[in-house]
């Protein structure tokens, strides 16, 4: 088959998250259609997860080339660089205090960014309550897409942006997530200043992270009075079920943490006892590293799709800057086939070495942190 131009080709993207979303709006930018598909019943339907730092270097170039990111800097909370290092007493380690006018990494809420890159869409472009079940159709041809609903829809160019378990993803490559030996569990803390205001002077504006070898903590501002905490474990991926407890059962739960965290100061333990609400179990999972594939004509991966690595703060910087690539690919080829090529030679090898610094990284997060004084 001969490939269509970019501005003739029927283009689908599934998952509006960070990736498919900036990819979207530069392609319309370009006046290149296209069309999202997301599972999620509509825009709001789920709690979009914590805070993202945005980075100069990466996800801001995508947002300055979709011509959005003085409305990101609306947004941005800029005091949230403030970083803190503690030990396992409450203790300053280091501290990063962002210098006036700093912009290198400003926090937004994931749900704050999705929004602001919706908002700048053609109404329609996003299809929600659509789960792609497969992807079908001959290497040299068009691509049918099948929802879990039993529709179909034919397309020239698929690009994957559907997230750690990509149902896209298996059109190019076997390659599945593996457990990293290393699970979160998120606690959420309502109304900071007057509800918690001994954890919100130990955290200060932005984040603190604390570890003593075998477990960790790394505590995340959100907006609106908000905090995230995530418990570090190097744990099996069922730990919950393995220690006899439920997902549910928060006490449980809290009170096999308070055995864990024995020797972490009573101010620290605040930071995983004083929860408003239920814990939330997250394993990390990565992809096999480095995560490749042969080009197929009509079918492109990007973001977690593409290269899903431990959360060490590049994920959607990194799925922002493949979707932003990918999209200007598109607008100066030739032909979509020309675009994929073009863009695929650039993101492979970055997300191989990438992948490669960061593999492991998700036990680096629970290794003793040393200040400068003490090493
Ligand atoms: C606990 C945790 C904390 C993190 N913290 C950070 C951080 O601080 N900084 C950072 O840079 N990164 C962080 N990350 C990583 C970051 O969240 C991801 O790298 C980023 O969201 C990837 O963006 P994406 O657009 O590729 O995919 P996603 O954000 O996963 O979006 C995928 C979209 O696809 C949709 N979808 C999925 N399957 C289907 C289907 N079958 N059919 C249709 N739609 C589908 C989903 O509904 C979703 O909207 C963190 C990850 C975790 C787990």
């Amino acid at each position: 088959m001969n490939s269509p131009t970019p501005s003739s080709a029927r283009i689908s993207i599934i998952g509006a998250g960070p990736g498919g979303l900036t990819c979207a709006r530069i392609l319309q930018q370009h006046g290149i259609a296209v069309t999202v598909y997301d599972r999620d019943p509509d825009a709001h339907s789920r709690n979009q997860g914590g805070s993202l730092d945005l980075h100069d270097d990466d996800g801001q170039l995508a947002l300055r080339e979709a011509g959005l990111l003085e409305e990101f800097f609306a947004l941005a909370r800029f005091e949230g660089q403030e970083m803190r290092h503690l030990d396992p007493a409450g203790n300053v380690l280091a501290h990063h205090l962002p210098n006036e006018g700093e912009t290198a990494s400003p926090e937004i809420d994931r749900g704050q960014l999705r929004e602001l890159l919706l908002r700048s869409l053609t109404e329609g472009t996003v299809r929600w309550g659509r789960t792609l079940e497969s992807v079908s159709g001959p290497d040299d041809g068009p691509r049918t897409l099948i929802f879990a609903d039993g529709t179909t829809v034919e397309t020239d160019l698929v690009i994957g942006a559907d997230g750690a378990f990509s149902r896209v993803r298996p059109a190019v490559s076997s390659a599945t997530p593996v457990y990293t030996g290393v699970s979160f569990l998120e606690a959420w803390f309502d109304d900071m200043e007057s509800a918690h205001p001994g954890l919100s002077e130990l955290v200060g504006k932005g984040s603190a992270h604390a570890a003593d070898g075998k477990r960790g903590l790394f505590a995340q501002r959100n907006s609106g009075g908000h905090m995230r905490v995530y418990l570090m474990q190097c744990v099996p991926a069922n730990w919950i079920a393995a220690n006899g407890l439920r997902p549910e059962d928060t006490e449980g739960i809290r009170a096999h943490l308070l055995r864990e965290y024995a020797d972490w100061s009573p101010r620290t333990l605040r930071l995983i006892t004083d929860n408003d609400g239920a814990y939330v179990d997250r394993p990390l999972l990565a992809l096999p590293v480095p995560h490749t594939w042969e080009h197929s004509p009509g079918v492109t991966l990007l973001g977690d799709a593409a290269h899903l690595m431990p959360p060490l703060g590049v994920g959607v910087n990194l799925a922002m800057l493949d979707a932003g690539e990918l999209a200007l690919a598109l607008v100066h080829s030739a032909t979509v086939d020309d675009a994929v090529r073009r863009y695929e030679s650039t993101m492979l090898p970055r997300s191989a070495e990438i992948a490669r610094m960061l593999e492991g990284g998700a036990q680096s997060m629970l290794d003793l942190f040393e200040s400068d004084e003490r090493r």
